[in-house]
């Protein structure tokens, strides 16, 4: 038998069709140079882990090895143990989902894989799948990996356009395409900060389940509104047409990797498979850790402390934008999360500006990165790990190297990028 490299001598070449797709994204890239001394990051969208009971967590930790090693070290089942599964139902409650059933809670590692899972199992190459403009960088990846056509929706500062939905919907309907989902952040967008207003809520469950397409909501930073009163999730409306993503990586540690789905009855089997395919089953002591922290620490008070630091520091950098920013440069007023969206006029590429602000000792991340076009006006600016002076110094850093972006003339700024 020849073998596949008789004729072609580097191993790229057994890579699937889809590994053409498979990039780094600019998230990561960033994540990097964020390590350097000296440098204020205003790029990773991480919790701020500090304010954790860590020794306690530590005590937790070595009971856990301790009194249930033999478990806790052991293969678990596929869909994830029915103790977090009903103690993930109580954090959906706080969220407003009061009807989830743990059968169909699929506990998975972190919500990215829950995110590869949905595209695997209801995405075929050509398929498309509308998103909000910008949207999360890591579910583009899952998307783009499985070949799927990715279409971005207008919004504005309430969110997702329902009238930009449905015409969009009517054109791929005429034009043949076959639309699986609709994958919304309605709460807090990673990258834009922007909350799905209640109004449009309705409004997008209706026009979906019309349209006969999912929705796919991703929602981990539903808690962190900074007022304390969630707007429910589009799940808590509608049990059947949507699949919905939470995760412990905002409110508690990204590092245990435990997210999970909640998904619609018809579909969890299908989904559950998938799932244990990639992982065979979610990390069982991380599992055993995040329900013994549900379980005995009062970890509402910690998401109640985590929204009053984040409005804090939003606050600061809403401040802080405003006394440097030149003219030309808007940026998003978030009620939660973990991000500040700022858009420069459209001539200017923010990408080459990376550079200029590693030189001046800040990092951000192009918009570029949480989007299907290859150039952006925007930059996303994390305020949830960075102390107030840090921002105010970040942002202090950053202004003239916009300001001098600004006033380029378009010509200028195409050349340099
Ligand atoms: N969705 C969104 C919108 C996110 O911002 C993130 C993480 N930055 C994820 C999903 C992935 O979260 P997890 O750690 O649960 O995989």
């Amino acid at each position: 038998m020849t073998s596949p490299l008789a004729n072609d001598a580097s191993l790229t070449s057994l890579f699937s069709a889809r590994a053409a797709n498979i990039k780094q994204s600019a998230v990561r890239d960033v994540f990097e140079i964020s390590m350097q001394p000296g440098l204020i990051s205003l790029a990773g969208g991480n919790p701020y882990l500090q304010s954790l009971p860590l020794e306690k967590l530590a005590e937790s930790a070595a009971r856990i090895i301790a009194e249930q090693g033999l478990e806790a070290l052991q293969y678990g089942g596929g869909q994830g143990t029915l103790e977090l599964r009903e103690q993930i139902c109580q954090v959906m409650a706080a969220e407003g989902i009061t009807d989830a059933d743990p059968e169909n809670v699929v506990i998975t590692a972190g919500s990215q894989s829950a995110q590869d899972v949905a595209a695997k199992v209801f995405c075929d190459p050509g398929d498309v799948v509308l998103v909000e403009d910008p949207t999360y960088v890591g579910a583009l990846n899952a998307l783009e990996a499985y070949q799927v056509e990715v279409i971005p929706m207008a919004g504005d500062g309430e969110g997702l356009l329902p009238e930009a939905l449905r015409e969009q919907l009517a054109q791929l309907r005429t034009a043949g395409k076959k639309v699986k989902f609709l994958y919304t952040i309605p709460n807090f967008n990673n990258p834009s900060g922007v909350m799905l207003s209640e109004q449009r809520r309705q409004q997008i469950i209706d026009i979906c389940k019309k349209e006969h397409i999912l929705i796919l909501e991703d929602n981990p930073y539903g808690l962190l509104k900074f007022d304390g009163a969630p707007l429910p999730p589009l799940r808590a409306r509608d049990a059947e047409n949507v699949l919905y993503l939470g995760s412990f990586s905002k409110i508690f540690a990204p590092g245990l990797r435990i997210g999970w789905a909640l998904v619609p009855a018809e579909l969890k089997q299908r989904f559950y498979l998938a799932s244990e395919a990639v992982t065979l089953c979610p990390p069982t002591f991380n599992q055993m850790l995040v329900s013994a922290y549900i379980r005995d620490y009062d970890w509402l008070a910690q998401v109640r402390r985590y929204r009053e630091l984040y409005a804090e520091r939003c606050e600061t950098m809403l401040e802080a934008l405003e006394e440097h920013m030149p003219a030309g440069v808007t940026w998003t007023r978030p009620v939660g999360g973990f991000f500040v969206w700022l858009t420069l006029p459209d001539h200017v590429d923010s990408y080459p500006l990376l550079r200029e602000g590693i030189d001046a000792g800040v990092v951000f991340v192009p918009g570029a990165a949480f989007s299907t076009k290859p150039k952006s006006s925007s930059l996303r600016l994390a305020f949830s790990a960075v102390s107030s002076e840090n921002i105010r110094e970040g942002v202090r850093r950053l202004a003239p190297i916009l300001a001098k972006a600004v006033t380029k003339q378009p010509s200028e700024t195409t050349a340099a990028g």
